[in-house]
């Protein structure tokens, strides 16, 4: 096998999905489960449609488009407000969207009219960590707006925490969001199919709540991808974290100095680099970088200390770990590494079945 690749372990991506929507479902709160940290892999998200998940969401229409052409029946919820420039597409290839700007929702209805089809929205309101969501005093006027919206059909109302202002879900925010939908509700007579109360990040708001109000669904990437808390970066119990293992080779074992000698410029990134004289040491270099990894959030399965990198190498103290030439080091991954290694070309992707 080819180095350096991702090893993708479906069988416990199946145990976390499996896991999840038991959970979440015994409070009535349904799953989409959310493919954009693997780009809309077909095999893994068709693991997540055989386990209990019939929802998937993405920010990107690529993937959405790549998921249906697979094969894979499922219902495709858009998660990024569309963009001006995709509403055709959005109408086309996704039965949802999130939205938060009315100009764009009445792009998708006259579309979807064109098209002969109705468009599902689910507005999103901001409730503290201001990256997208409308006000909640510009929910009523907006909501009437689109009630009378032809090719649109009110789904529902959901928030997006945890994600730039690191804003937590709590019973607070979550009876928020009840709220307003349920104002929405009583107001129109209207019922809506989604109270979608965020992310991975609702984890402890939901262990924590003995009801969750009106909230009925949830999108989870990294909590299935990662079994991860990502309000703690705890692992969640009795998920795995580890489905996704990155695999990579020595290029170079030698002993040399601990300190760089000569004249200190600035490394590949601009920075002055200091490290300590710990006398020799056996360096090993790995070829993999910057590029694929993000070199804070790999973690060795064998006893070495990661030095630093460039772009295209990876540098080890080995200490006494044998690490001849060609052989392959194994890292478990977190988040933003998973992000960068599947999106990488020179990442080769390997599912375990
Ligand atoms: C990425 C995203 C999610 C999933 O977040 P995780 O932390 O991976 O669970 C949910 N909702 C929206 C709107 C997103 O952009």
């Amino acid at each position: 096998m080819s180095t350096p690749r991702l090893e993708i372990d479906l069988a416990k991506l199946a145990h976390n999905a499996k896991k999840l929507s038991e959970l979440y479902g015994a409070k009535g709160i349904k799953l989409t489960a959310v493919t954009k940290a693997v780009c809309g892999s077909p095999q893994v998200a068709r693991v997540f449609l055989d386990n209990g998940i019939r929802s998937l969401g993405d920010s990107y229409i690529a993937n959405i488009q790549h998921m249906r052409e697979s094969g894979l029946e499922a219902q495709y919820m858009l998660l990024r407000s569309p963009k001006v420039s995709e509403v055709q597409q959005v109408v086309e290839f996704t039965d949802i969207s999130l939205n938060s700007e009315l100009v764009v929702i009445h792009l998708l209805g006259e579309c979807a009219v064109k098209l002969g089809k109705v468009h599902r929205v689910i507005l999103m309101v901001e409730l503290g960590d201001l990256r997208e969501g409308i006000l909640p005093s510009e929910i009523h006027s907006m909501v009437k707006e689109i009630l009378d919206m032809p090719g649109i059909q009110l789904a529902g109302v959901g928030t997006n925490l945890a994600c730039f202002g690191g804003v937590k879900p709590t019973e607070r925010n979550m009876n928020e969001l009840s709220t307003i939908a349920e104002e929405i509700q009583d107001t129109y007579g209207i019922s809506l199919e989604f109270i979608s109360g965020g992310n991975s990040a609702n984890y402890q708001w939901f262990m924590s709540s003995t009801v969750v109000g009106l909230v009925n669904h949830l999108r989870i990437g990294e909590a299935l991808l990662l079994g991860m808390d990502t309000t703690t970066h705890e692992p969640i119990p009795g998920l795995y974290s580890d489905a996704f293992t990155l695999v990579a080779e020595v290029i170079e074992c030698k002993t040399k100095p601990s300190k760089p000698y000569g004249d200190i410029g600035h490394d590949a990134f601009g920075n002055t680099p200091v490290f300590p004289d710990k006398g020799n040491m056996r360096r090993a270099i790995l070829s993999i970088g910057r590029q694929d990894v993000d070199i804070s959030a790999i973690h060795p399965t064998v006893k070495v200390e990661i030095l630093g990198a460039s772009s295209d190498h990876l540098i080890l103290d080995a200490g006494d770990t044998a690490l001849d030439v060609g052989t392959e080091v194994r890292f478990g991954v977190t988040y933003s590494t998973l992000l960068r290694a599947i999106t990488s070309p020179y990442v080769e992707k390997v599912y375990l079945v």
